[in-house]
């Protein structure tokens, strides 16, 4: 036994706990608690956490989904979120068939008990706060629809290619925005137009007004820090509109090379031992060829076309 405490093994075992606690501090194992928090961000509600654990639970028939429900949120409300999740699961298979995405946990939180939560629970997961004074209409409104059918599929995909990309090679965060937002855009035309409608009108406001020749540098996209309220500053306008331009880049591949040629970029972008933004750059470049643009350099007004191409070609409001 006093052998196996040698100096060495003790900086081994030093080593990896570190590299534990920093993994997990990236938030990659805990839960995104985003969504109900930042709708409360002006709250004088002290910050509670939850633990879901201990409440009612429905799971998928393949497990990969679960959502969990604070009563008084109704069980048929928890079926009909899990009815939904399920139905992106599979829709996200079929737009990245080799994504290893992590198992998905919904917590949905009862408004009447605290407006300011956070979840705390291990593994990947979102929350949404149900109005619990009329459910039904929570259900059909566009805010659960919106976290169904743009928040879950987005974050979802963008977990898979952050647990393995994002923390090897922060230069490749327009891999994963790219790629969410693409499958959301996917989701949203499958069971949602308006949702997807709706998104991309986010993205053409963040990518804002286009005056002339101006590019954009898609392998120096990073997320600007903590949004201030208020204007954004230059770095965060900038910052917003690298995902306009990353799901533009995904939306053309789609089109003028087809789906499947982008999901195979993709497990190409994520493969080998040891992904880096180089060799996801390579890929993409190769793919896009002559008739694209270039990653370094992508016109903001080619991003503006391709937005209004993608809303076109969403069915027509019911
Ligand atoms: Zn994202």
């Amino acid at each position: 036994m006093e052998k196996l405490l040698t100096p060495a093994t003790l900086g081994l075992l030093a080593a990896v706990a570190l590299l534990a606690y920093l993994v997990t501090r990236r938030g990659f194992f805990a839960t995104t608690a985003t969504f109900a928090a930042s709708e409360n961000n002006d709250s004088e509600w002290p910050l509670v956490w939850v633990r879901p654990g201990s409440w009612p639970c429905l799971a998928s028939p393949n497990r990969r989904v679960r959502v969990y429900w604070e009563p008084p949120v109704a069980e048929t409300v928890a079926q009909a979120v899990l009815t939904a999740a399920t139905r992106v699961d599979e829709i996200l298979d079929e737009v990245f068939p080799r994504l290893r995405r992590p198992r998905l946990r919904l917590t949905l939180l009862a408004d009447c008990h605290h407006p300011r939560q956070r979840v705390a629970m291990t593994g990947f997961g979102l929350h949404a706060m149900v109005d619990t004074a009329d459910q039904e209409a929570w259900l059909a409104s566009h805010r659960a629809r919106e976290f169904l059918f743009s928040a879950v599929p987005h974050e979802w995909v963008e977990a898979a290619v952050a647990l393995r990309l994002y923390w090897r090679d922060r230069k490749t965060r327009w891999v994963g925005e790219g790629a969410a937002d693409y499958a959301a855009y996917r989701v949203g035309l499958a069971l949602a137009p308006e949702v997807a409608r709706a998104r991309l009108a986010i993205l053409a406001e963040r990518l804002g007004p286009v005056t002339g020749t101006e590019c954009f540098d898609l392998t120096d996209f990073r997320v600007a820090t903590q949004a201030q309220p208020g204007k954004p500053t230059e770095a965060q306008r900038r910052a917003r509109r690298g995902y306009a331009v990353s799901f533009a880049l995904f939306y053309w591949l789609a089109e003028r090379r087809g789906p499947a040629e982008v999901a195979r970029l993709l497990a190409q972008a994520m493969g080998g031992s040891w992904p880096t933004g180089a060799r996801a750059r390579r890929a993409f470049e190769r793919a896009l060829g002559s008739d694209g643009p270039a990653l370094t350099a992508v016109p903001l007004a080619w991003v503006a076309e391709r937005l209004q191409e993608a809303t076109r070609a969403l069915p027509a409001h019911p």
